[in-house]
């Protein structure tokens, strides 16, 4: 019986990607996006939780787990991201499945206009899709629908769709052979269990030397040869074997995926393995922790700098401060400022320092003033406490 083909599980992986790419930027939680680094909030969204940048270290927290999955899974599964993942790949097979339909019922110059058509539809489609990462969908089509309204994300948009098309129709996967230093990295990050491409050792002798392997590879690469670092495991190469040597009886194909050097059909965990995926769990739980167990609100204070301390005839000073409230929470929150019931006495705060109302995920910057009598303490630090609801949820230390 014909084994089931690689290509069509392929397409069916690349489709769920570009579905969940296309559609994702449009999810929201509670009113947030799902994921986006939404600039002009300067905020990262991550499963609909804000993370502002003020909160770098969870940002870094996120990216270092990122690029710890990222090597996890080219340890095991080798160069498979390339062939199945990598969006280069994926829009590539993309236009070239489209341009295929067309080249087998159609003259060449209507073929070459389809090509090119295609290539600025998804030169587009990624151009959109890229700009909606970063703002809202909304805003991204009302900007391009306004040139006037916001011309850098029109300019954006023009130079990305641009790149896109020249890279559909003239770089294709020259860029995976030549300029990606992915597969380079790949080759410094096999384990002695990493998935590749194998020509089997066991059936090699049965080659019918049809050559159908090799003229189906999009990298123009022999398998039989053995490991090369151009392969990008996409199993085509599987399929053309399968496809000729299912026609024998007893045959299934002599190229198959495998797992490390000794060609195993069952993943071999390697000490690289362990250890990416031990650092995996570790930022994973710290960026958990570090998420759920942030602070609900942020309170910075500073002093005015181009403001001078003012000496007043009644023998006070008063100087200008100015505060940062940010509020972490779902909900608008109104936040009092006042001065720590331990502090020092003959302190008093001036200016906006009630019923400060802040949005959620929002931060407000308020001005006020502090005015203490001048004597030996003068220089004493004072806390300062932020109110919500009767109770203080976060304090700052000054020094006058
Ligand atoms: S050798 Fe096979 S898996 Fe590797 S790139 Fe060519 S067709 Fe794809
Ligand atoms: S498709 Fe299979 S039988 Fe034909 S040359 Fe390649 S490995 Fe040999």
């Amino acid at each position: 019986m014909p084994l089931p083909r690689i290509t069509s599980k392929r397409r069916l992986v690349q489709a769920l990607l570009i579905a969940a790419a296309l559609l994702l930027p449009f999810v929201t939680v509670a009113g947030n996006p799902f994921l986006r680094v939404d600039i002009s909030k300067m905020t990262f969204f991550l499963a609909g939780i804000p993370v502002r940048i003020d909160q770098f270290y969870l940002v870094l927290l996120a990216t270092l787990l990122a690029v710890a999955v990222f090597l996890l899974t080219t340890v095991v599964l080798g160069r498979v991201w390339c062939g199945w993942l990598c969006p280069q790949t994926v829009f590539n097979d993309l236009a070239e499945l489209v341009g295929a339909r067309f080249r087998r019922n159609f003259p060449v110059p209507v073929t070459r206009l389809v090509e090119h058509l295609t290539a600025l539809i998804i030169a587009k489609l990624i151009a959109f899709n890229l700009l909606c990462w970063f703002m809202p969908p909304g805003q991204v089509m009302s900007s391009l629908r306004n040139f006037t309204a916001n011309p850098l994300i029109f300019s954006v948009f023009l130079i990305m769709t641009l790149f896109g098309y020249l890279n559909l129709i003239l770089v294709k996967r020259s860029f995976c052979h030549s300029y990606c230093p992915y597969g380079r990295i790949q080759t410094a990050l096999m384990d002695e269990g990493t998935l590749n491409l194998a020509f089997l050792d066991a059936t090699r002798e049965r080659c019918l030397k049809c050559r159908a392997c090799v003229k189906v590879c999009p990298m123009g690469i022999d398998i039989r040869n053995g490991f090369q670092i151009e392969c990008i495991g996409c199993g085509r190469c599987i399929d053309a074997c399968r496809s000729v040597m299912e026609r024998l009886p007893g045959e299934v194909g002599l190229i198959d995926y495998r797992f490390g050097e000794r060609q195993e059909s069952r993943l071999r965990v390697g000490a690289k393995t362990i250890a990416l995926s031990l650092l995996t769990l570790l930022l994973l739980t710290g960026l958990v922790w570090g998420v759920l167990g942030r602070n609900q609100t942020a309170f910075y204070v500073q002093r005015v700098a181009t403001a001078e301390t003012k000496m007043m005839a009644d023998g006070y000073q008063v100087q200008s401060w100015r505060a940062v409230i940010g509020n972490r929470s779902q909900e608008t929150a109104s936040y009092s400022i006042r001065i720590a019931p331990q502090t020092v006495s003959d302190i008093s705060l001036l200016g906006q320092t009630h019923d400060i109302q802040v949005a959620p995920n929002e931060h407000r910057t308020c001005t006020f003033f502090i005015r203490r009598k001048i004597s030996a303490q003068s220089s004493a630090q004072i806390e300062l406490q932020l109110v919500n609801s009767g109770a203080s949820v976060a304090s700052a230390l000054l020094t006058p």
